[in-house]
């Protein structure tokens, strides 16, 4: 229930991300004004430069796809949801602010794709909120698509997706999706006569005057029939006069084939006669009101054909028709015409050289991932294969810290330790066991894909007046997913019998903690040759009680009590020896495949020096430390051994 939710929350999140940052970086200039809006409310417009609003512009739409494909694919998981769920309160602040004091009537945050008011983008955040939460709360949850080793193609063909090929190119040419009222296929004849009569219509702040009597000649302009060019150019004095010659040669072209050219401005007379002396243009200028000059296209200049007041051409600056393609008048040529290429063959494109590699990457990562998975299963059930490599098992190295360390020291400790495996990483699973007061704090910074987090102990009831317990419940909610049980200190010093044993186990499985259950004999019962027959008793006193399921998630600490913290080990033969008996018990109850795969490990006074002896026995799968675990480079010996 739990994973769905998650996941629910995850795909909820990730669809939003991808579809709000993907139609803002489509439109950066189109962000941009909206930026300028809300520091414009804050009264902070003049101070911050046109090059800053831009470059906020596209890193926040890359973010936000990023973020997004991020979340799809599970990558990173703990970093991003907290990432995530800072950004989804910063967020829902801010529109809180917006819906309250109303400074700008759209937020933007769907572009021009998908207008929301500000009231519905506040609710819409609470709940993408909600959703960050609960992702922050159980990152591990949400399962990986894509394999560790090739998350960082996956990040970084994103990257370059959305700020080369979507932002960059959306910069250089025009927008590839144009979500206004201006789009190719508009309409404009049409939609200004329906305002004429008083209907609703997206041009009513449409018009153009000429600037040499004031006169209004929308009319005359959209409703004259056949080819027209409109170069649009919000402000003369910023606009890009790099291609003055094509432009003047396409105003040529036009005159040739009497096609009306005017170039609409919302500059004033003087930015006019600048532009005129520094390019030459002899076209006629007129005046149209500034935010529909940068609504209807996203460049200064940009360059429009219309066809009987229809949409049918715009060109950016940067890519304007060349002169092969204005040899002939606009009749005979393609230009004259609608582009073939339409909304859905651009779709296809981008899931042709987006989506679908993606989608190929992850299906031979999991193919891979398959692959490995039955070469190994193939391997452990050849008859042929040498028993001991059939060996499936985990090999785990456990640090038990006892009741050891203050907070500060143990987090110390615990991040040292974090640091040095990321940099150098184990062979083998390793888990570290706390005092139950260091956990919540070592589990927020842990990296528990290399180190696992246990406690030393739970209670055996579930929850009540039991004044000083901590139950499996509340060890499992501090992020720990461990706990040892049976230890002899607790054995003997706390008189836990087989039969409280068994109630902890059950409890802590119950809530999904993994149990590191220790057997072993004191001194005189190994000189009493009675280490067998005590060993044999725990496991039926505590856990042969369990199914063969539960069973299997049990690891085995055998710590013969005589070695424990003095100094003495037992010698590997003599561990080997009992090791392969436990081991001989358990397949009795449970079968040899069971056996096999049970993780038993060694503990009394382990240490770097004799751990590599210890670990080459056949049945000896790590260690369960104590001592040598309280200093990060003596546990990392112990880990190492089984690099040897
Ligand atoms: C232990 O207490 O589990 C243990 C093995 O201790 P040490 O390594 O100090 O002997």
């Amino acid at each position: 229930m739990k994973r769905i939710a998650v996941n629910i929350a995850r795909l909820l999140m990730a669809v939003t991300f991808i579809l709000s940052g993907f139609v803002k970086a489509v439109d950066p200039l189109g962000t941009q004004y909206k930026i300028h809006d809300y520091l414009a409310a804050m009264g902070l417009a003049r101070y911050v430069p046109d090059a800053l609003t831009l470059t906020s512009s596209v890193v926040l739409s890359a973010t936000e796809f990023i973020l997004g494909i991020c979340l799809l694919f599970a990558i990173r998981r703990r970093l991003i949801s907290k990432i995530t769920l800072v950004l989804m309160t910063a967020m829902t602040l801010l529109t809180l602010w917006v819906a309250i004091a109303d400074p700008v009537s759209d937020c933007g945050c769907f572009g021009d794709a998908l207008v929301l008011t500000n009231w519905q983008t506040f609710w819409k955040n609470i709940v993408l909120l909600a959703a960050a939460i609960l992702a922050q709360r159980y990152p591990l949850a949400m399962p990986r698509l894509i394999g560790e080793s090739n998350q960082w193609i996956v990040m970084n063909y994103s990257a370059v997706f959305i700020l080369l090929i979507i932002a960059g190119r959306s910069l250089y040419t025009l927008p590839p999706f144009d979500f206004r009222p201006y789009h190719i296929g508009a309409d404009l004849k049409s939609g200004w006569l329906k305002m004429m009569e008083g209907q609703d219509s997206p041009y009513s702040e449409f018009f153009i005057e000429s600037t040499d009597d004031g006169e209004d000649i929308t009319e005359q302009v959209l409703t004259t029939g056949g080819y027209t060019f409109l170069l649009v150019a919000p402000h003369l004095e910023q606009a890009d006069d790099s291609e003055f010659d094509v432009l003047n040669s396409i105003y040529e072209y036009s005159l040739d084939n009497k096609y009306p050219f005017y170039c609409l401005t919302a500059s004033t007379r003087n930015g006019i006669t600048r532009w005129q002396d520094i390019t030459g243009a002899e076209y006629p200028f007129c005046n149209t009101d500034e935010t529909t000059l940068k609504t209807i296209i996203r460049a200064n200049p940009g360059l429009l054909l219309l066809k009987d007041g229809v949409v049918i051409r715009k060109w950016s600056h940067n890519a304007l028709p060349t002169e092969t393609e204005l040899s002939k008048p606009l009749e005979e040529s393609e230009l004259g015409q609608l582009p073939t290429e339409t909304v859905v063959t651009k779709i296809l494109w981008i899931l042709t050289w987006f989506v679908l590699p993606l989608v190929l990457l992850t299906i031979a990562d999991r193919l891979w991932a398959w692959s490995k998975w039955i070469r190994k299963n193939k391997k452990n059930n050849n008859p042929l294969i040498n028993k001991e490599d059939k060996i499936m098992r985990k090999k785990i190295v456990a640090g038990n810290w006892k009741m050891n360390m203050n907070l500060q020291d143990g987090i110390a400790l615990a991040k040292e330790l974090n640091e040095t495996l990321k940099a150098d990483k184990p062979n083998c699973g390793v888990v570290i066991c706390t005092p139950f007061i260091h956990l919540a704090s070592i589990a927020q910074f842990l990296d528990q894909d290399i180190i696992g987090l246990g406690a030393e102990n739970c209670a055996d009831k579930e929850k009540g007046a039991f004044t000083g317990e901590v139950s499996a419940e509340m060890v499992k909610s501090t992020g720990a997913q461990y706990v040892i049980l049976g230890h002899s200190e607790r054995r003997e010093y706390y008189k836990e019998t087989p039969e409280i044993l068994k109630e902890k186990v059950l409890l802590a499985q119950k809530n999904d903690l993994k149990v590191i259950f220790c057997i072993g004999e004191s001194l005189e019962e190994r000189e009493a040759g009675k280490q067998n027959e005590v060993v044999k008793a725990e496991l039926e006193g505590s856990v042969f009680n369990l199914s063969e399921e539960d069973f299997r998630k049990i690891v085995i600490a055998y710590e013969p009590i005589w070695a424990i913290g003095t100094g003495k080990t037992a010698t590997a033969e003599q561990a080997e020896e009992i090791h392969a008996y436990i081991r001989s018990i358990i397949a009795e109850k449970y079968g040899q495949a069971v056996a096999d795969d049970t993780t038993i490990l060694y503990g009394g006074s382990c240490k770097a020096s004799n751990a590599p002896e210890l670990f080459a026995k056949p049945d000896i799968d790590g260690g369960l430390i104590g001592g040598a675990s309280l200093k990060a480079a003596d546990f990392k010996g112990i880990i190492d051994a089984w690099k040897k």
